[in-house]
């Protein structure tokens, strides 16, 4: 994969493996890999208000509002590494935000990663976590000893039912709000939409992308 300047979005499902497979683009892209989750989670471990307000939102499955998830992606796409191109995971989530990252960024690439809402929530389901945070998925990466932590050696366990309300509610967003932007991409000639089917093993899925995506940049 060879390319100037590739800006990507990639939308999938809770559970669809789209942040492992960003990563893996951006490692193979050599541009940055921008979280909104991770953004989002950074913030979280400061002891302040809009700390507060965000973990608020995200226990509940809730969208964070626009106003300060557009100030912080315009922050984030100042930075110099992203002059070269950069993947976004997470961002935009409505139509609000796609219009407001339309103002400063030429999207070129929508990856689209496919998978039904059962097998999202029976991947998250295998999850494992430590009181810590670490976490482990049964099948995809396991613990070195059955039940345990890697790190701090504390018993792992499963997500709480909360958790997995959460989880479907987030669901019900993607579905509402997310996937609409799928048309409104469409509707873009400068963007070129990939579809990936995301019910094989997570190197399987990279494969199809890497055969898929052939970077094309009109904008440069
Ligand atoms: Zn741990």
């Amino acid at each position: 994969m060879k390319a100037s300047k590739p800006r990507l979005l990639i939308f999938g499902p809770q559970g669809s493996g789209k942040g492992t497979q960003a990563q893996l683009i951006s490692k193979s892209l050599h541009i940055p890999h921008i979280s909104m989750g991770a953004i989002l989670r950074k913030i979280q471990n400061d002891d302040s208000r809009l700390a507060k307000d965000i973990t608020h939102y995200l226990d509940r499955g809730e969208l964070v509002p626009d106003e300060l998830t557009n100030k912080l992606i315009a922050v984030r796409l100042e930075k110099p590494d992203c002059k070269a191109g950069f993947i976004l995971d997470g961002y935009p989530r409505n139509k609000n935000q796609a219009e407001f990252l339309s103002k400063t960024s030429q999207i070129t690439i929508l990856l689209v990663i496919n998978l039904s809402d059962e097998e999202g929530v029976k991947r998250l389901s295998d999850r494992l976590m430590c009181d810590n945070g670490h976490s482990y998925h049964l099948h995809f990466a396991p613990p070195q000893k059955n039940g345990f932590c890697d790190v701090d050696g504390l018993p792992l366990f499963r997500r709480s039912d909360e958790t997995a309300q959460a989880i479907k509610q987030r669901l019900s967003i993607y579905h509402q709000e997310t996937e609409p932007l799928i048309d409104y991409y469409r509707r873009q000639p400068a963007v070129q939409i990939i579809d990936i089917d995301g019910n094989p093993p997570i190197p399987q899925v990279y494969q199809e992308i890497e055969k898929k995506l052939v970077i094309h940049d009109k904008a440069s």
